[in-house]
């Protein structure tokens, strides 16, 4: 099978995407509308590579896997006890049988049966010809070669499992699309296969802006913060599975922000920056990716997490084309693309600056738009509908995310409350949460004994 058989759409700009979508307005954009735009914006990668099983986790299927094989190659038996023709089961009526040997898994018996007999039969053990029920020992008594079983205790056909009842050969068993998961990495091996082909791992660029950021080990100073974002955004794109790109704080400087963007849109397939996209900032952010790319500014009706620019900023053949590189432009030899693909820049999310607000919108927007470029079809992970322990203030027409503590409540539903200061610059309750509390656009406020709908960071994290 081909994997590039489905060759990528040119990527469509902003003003198309914006022409398409009834009642977009940047300026009051739903969260379900940055959906809608961002699944029109991003398109999966194509490049794949054949990696062992080890390898694999976590990456995301490049094409079908085709089963070569039946799984379970033969019938065998499901238990440890006493296969037998099960027609000789009668309702009501105990059954004596006669055992003639023995088969052990990886060891078939392999004699000839008479009316009546029966084989003694381990787990995993192939069915003898004409067999097609096991008795489980602990159901038998025994008196020398004689086995007896009590009256109505099985059915035909009982603790017997048939070739192929978990995979068929020549059937999919997995599908292109799929994020191979433990249990998907056994299933490869059960068909004997090492290999398997992915889609090659997507490159996400990311640095943090500001001028009162710090790195770590520069000495404190007033008005100034350490630089926590990177650290987060590094985590939450390791656990996704992609190979992260680090161009670490870049100060509010033009020259510096340049550098950063061409360097990272010439190494990437995604670019997340952080801080300088507020309405009215008077920093360089937004000018340079204006100047750079093909950018949309949003006010999205959510909090936290309400401003933030996305699109795509132009690739290395587009920025040479544009303007002699800059001495760090030149420094990205790493990177290589695959012949048949194009690199028509990077997909730009421009997050907004304080810590809680950049995780929210990675959950919500990021994370989904880097999973559809990752070549993964898998559906997002279903809310948790727990309920309220407290009442929540919420102002319609706008989707709002609370930071809760999912519980089991004494009578076994599950209770969501929240987790202290919800500031959107406050981590200390993003750590002491195991979910976030959805408040959907369209709802008013929560009653305490309300149901509420959970994301739970296990599955997204
Ligand atoms: P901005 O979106 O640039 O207006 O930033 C909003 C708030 O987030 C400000 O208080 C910033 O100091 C803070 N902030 C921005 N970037 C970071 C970062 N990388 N780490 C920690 N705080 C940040
Ligand atoms: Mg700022």
């Amino acid at each position: 099978m081909n994997d590039r058989a489905q060759a990528p759409c040119p990527p469509r700009t902003i003003a198309e995407i914006a022409a398409e979508l009834q009642g977009y307005d940047p300026q009051a954009l739903s969260a379900a509308g940055v959906q809608q735009f961002l699944e029109r914006l991003v398109q999966p990668v194509t490049g794949s590579e054949t990696v062992g099983i080890f390898d694999a986790l976590g990456r995301v299927l490049a094409q079908d896997i085709v089963s070569p094989v039946s799984v379970p190659p033969h019938d065998n038996s499901a238990m440890d006890g006493y296969a037998f023709d099960g027609a000789q089961l009668r309702a009501g009526q105990a059954l004596s049988l006669r055992c003639v040997g023995t088969a052990l898994a990886g060891a078939a018996w392999s004699g000839t049966l008479q009316s009546g007999d029966c084989v003694k039969i381990m787990t995993g053990a192939v069915m003898p010809a004409g067999l097609d029920t096991v008795v489980p020992q602990e159901f038998t008594t025994t008196d020398g070669d004689r086995v007896h079983i009590a009256a109505d205790v099985l059915r035909r056909g009982d603790n017997r499992r048939l070739m192929g009842e978990d995979l068929s050969q020549g059937g999919v068993a997995l599908e292109r699309g799929t994020r191979l998961a433990p249990a998907a990495l056994g299933l490869v091996a059960s068909l004997g296969l090492p290999t398997v082909r992915v889609v090659r791992r997507l490159r996400v660029a990311y640095f943090s802006t500001g001028d009162e950021i710090l790195s770590l080990g520069e000495q404190p100073r007033e008005g100034a913060v350490y630089d926590s974002n990177r650290y987060t955004v590094f985590g939450l794109l390791t656990r996704l599975g992609v190979e992260v790109i680090d161009l670490g704080v870049v100060p509010d400087e033009p020259a510096q922000l340049e550098a950063a963007f061409r360097r990272a849109a010439a190494q990437a397939d995604a670019v997340i920056t952080s801080g300088g996209v507020s309405v009215g900032e008077a920093d360089h952010t937004r000018a340079m990716m204006k100047q750079l790319g093909d950018v949309a500014f949003w006010r999205i009706a959510m909090r936290p997490g309400r401003p933030m620019a996305v699109g795509r900023i132009a690739g290395r053949s587009t920025l040479q084309a544009k303007s002699p590189p800059s001495a760090d432009s030149t420094e990205t030899s790493s990177y290589h693309i695959d012949s048949n693909e194009q690199h028509d820049g990077a997909v730009l999310f421009g997050l907004p600056g304080n810590p809680v607000a950049v995780m929210v919108t990675f959950f919500a927007f990021v994370r989904p738009a880097l999973l559809r470029m990752m070549g993964c079809s898998e559906a997002p992970p279903p809310l948790l509908r727990a309920v309220s322990t407290e009442p929540l203030r919420k102002k319609a027409g706008r989707t709002e995310y609370q930071r809760g503590w999912v519980s089991t409540a004494p009578d076994g539903t599950l209770q969501v409350r929240t987790t202290g200061n919800q500031g959107s610059g406050v981590l200390s309750s993003m750590v002491q949460a195991n979910g976030l509390i959805v408040l959907h656009h369209g709802h008013g406020h929560v009653a305490a004994g309300d149901t509420v709908d959970v994301m739970m960071f296990e599955g997204v994290v």
